[in-house]
C-alpha cells in the first residue's frame, strides 16, 4: 500500500535490518528497540490488522516469530530469560504502523523492558457474562461475515 512505511520495508524502498523471511513473512529489527533483538514479524501483504490477514499469511507470520525467537536464543549473546509477543491493534491500544505486524521483545530482567500490566479495575462485566456474550452462536457467524467482508475488501485494496 502507498505511504505505508512496512510496505516500503517489504518492497526494498527503505533500508531495514531484515533477519529472516518466508514465502509471505518478513522479521527485521525494529528501529526503536525496547530491549536488545526487539523484532517485527510482518505479512508481505498489506493487512492493516490480525483480524483482516488472511489465513496463509497469517500462518507464515506466525511461523517466522517461532523460528527468529529460536534464532535469538542461539546467538548466545543475546540469552533472554523469556520473550513477549505482542501485537497492538487499533491507535487506542498503541498501534503506530498501520500494518499488522507482531513484536518479539526478549525478556531480560523483571523490572526492564517490556512491562505487562494487569490492571483490574478496567472490568465492566463478570467473567459469565463475558463468556455468554462470546458463546453465543449468532455473535459468531456475524462476526464471520463482517471478517470475510473485510477481508475481501482488503484484498481488493491490495491488488490496486
Ligand atoms: P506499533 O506501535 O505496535 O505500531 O509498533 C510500531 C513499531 O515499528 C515501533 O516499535 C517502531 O519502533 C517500529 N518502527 C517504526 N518505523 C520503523 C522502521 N522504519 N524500521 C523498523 N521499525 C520501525
Ligand atoms: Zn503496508
Amino acid at each position: 500500500m502507498k505511504d505505508c512505511i512496512f510496505c516500503k520495508i517489504v518492497n526494498k524502498e527503505i533500508p531495514a535490518k531484515v533477519i529472516a523471511e518466508n514465502e509471505r513473512a518478513i522479521a527485521f529489527l525494529d528501529a526503536f528497540p525496547i530491549s536488545d533483538g526487539h523484532v517485527l514479524v510482518i505479512p508481505k501483504k498489506h493487512y492493516g490488522d490480525l483480524g483482516l490477514c488472511d489465513e496463509a499469511s497469517l500462518v507464515d507470520v506466525i511461523k517466522l516469530v517461532k523460528q527468529v525467537s529460536n534464532d535469538i536464543e542461539a546467538t548466545k549473546k543475546l540469552d533472554p530469560w523469556g520473550f513477549n509477543y505482542l501485537s497492538n491493534q487499533g491507535k487506542i491500544a498503541g498501534q503506530e504502523v498501520m500494518h499488522f505486524h507482531m513484536h518479539i521483545i526478549p525478556k531480560y530482567e523483571k523490572d526492564k523492558g517490556f512491562m505487562f500490566r494487569n490492571e483490574k479495575g478496567a472490568l465492566n462485566y463478570a467473567t459469565d457474562e463475558v463468556y455468554e456474550f462470546l458463546t453465543k452462536a449468532k455473535y459468531k457467524s456475524k462476526t464471520a461475515k463482517i471478517l470475510q467482508k473485510a477481508t475481501t475488501k482488503a484484498d481488493k485494496q491490495t491488488k490496486k
